[in-house]
């Protein structure tokens, strides 16, 4: 049975492997797929692509958008899009810009508090890449502010937190169009993560489904065996595709192992074949 990986981030976003690198581990693990799924970017899908036909591991071009739905950040994953396609670009561009905004905003609150730190740096530091918390995140840790990435979250950039600065977000019926126009298809990420109960959720889900939606991720670094089983049987009800992924971000969730997670992931191939039909 060949085993896959739908969700990871890489040096392009926050995770802290280069797209080469991600997919050498991805034929190092057995996978026979990895999907690249960085933050609000597609600047790595063309090195792994590259990388995936030297070694015979398939690379699926992902992207994952933080998109708005009723004063919630939701995460949407999009799959087998083409990166080039028109309508893309701007839509990134336009968060790129408001994550500028909001990156220059947190750099200031911490240099205020006397914290030696400008958004200039980070770009300079991790060029190319989609900066954001966790990099600050890093820079804190530096300082001796925080013992690691969630301590520096917990501590400072959490909502809450003192240089925790709220982002503009794509309407998430927007960034399903954009998708779709670009030839993708949708799913709904970590559908746990959003702390909703059962019935908003399902309110949720009906929204996913009204605006074209087509799957959801039921397989997820953490999830108990009974949590995959009732979102299965959520995406059963609601006619979405399963899919599933680790959310690997190498060194910066040292926890999670691309393909297995925290251990007891596994993501049949078959659920990317039914993706691609
Ligand atoms: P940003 O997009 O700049 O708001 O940063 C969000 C990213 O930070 C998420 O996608 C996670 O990878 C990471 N993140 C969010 N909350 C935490 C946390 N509590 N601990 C560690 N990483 C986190
Ligand atoms: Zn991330
Ligand atoms: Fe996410
Ligand atoms: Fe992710």
């Amino acid at each position: 049975m060949k085993s896959i990986d739908l969700h990871a981030h890489t040096t392009k976003s926050d995770g802290t492997l280069t797209p080469a690198e991600l997919v050498r581990l991805a034929e190092e693990s057995g996978l026979a797929a990895v999907a690249v799924t960085d933050h609000d970017t597609v600047g790595g899908l063309a090195e792994a692509g590259a990388e995936g036909k030297k070694l015979g591991v398939e690379v699926v071009p992902g992207i994952e958008v933080s998109t708005g739905w009723q004063h919630t950040e939701i995460h949407l994953l999009g799959y087998l899009f083409d990166p080039a396609a028109p309508e893309l670009t701007p839509a990134i561009e336009w968060v790129i810009n408001d994550r500028r905004e909001r990156n220059e905003k947190m750099a200031a609150l911490m240099r205020a508090d006397g914290i030696p730190v400008t958004a200039e740096e980070m770009y300079r530091r991790y060029p190319e890449s989609t900066v954001g918390r966790p990099h600050f995140a890093v820079k804190l840790m530096e300082c001796g502010l925080a013992s690691s990435v969630k301590d520096a979250f917990a501590r400072y950039l959490a909502p809450g937190q003192k240089y925790y600065v709220r982002r503009n977000h794509i309407p998430f019926d927007r960034a399903v169009e954009i998708l779709r126009d670009s030839g993708g298809k949708t799913v709904l990420a970590h559908p746990f993560q959003y702390r909703f109960d059962d019935g908003r959720l399902r309110e949720l889900l009906d929204y996913c489904r009204n605006v074209g939606v087509a799957g959801m991720e039921c397989l997820y670094s953490g999830y108990t065996p009974e949590q995959e089983k009732y979102l299965e049987a959520l995406a059963g009800d609601y006619g979405f595709l399963v899919t599933g992924g680790s959310d690997f971000h190498g060194g910066h969730k040292p926890e999670i192992k691309l393909g297995t997670g925290t251990g007891g992931l596994r993501v049949p191939y078959e659920l990317l074949e039914e993706l691609k039909k």
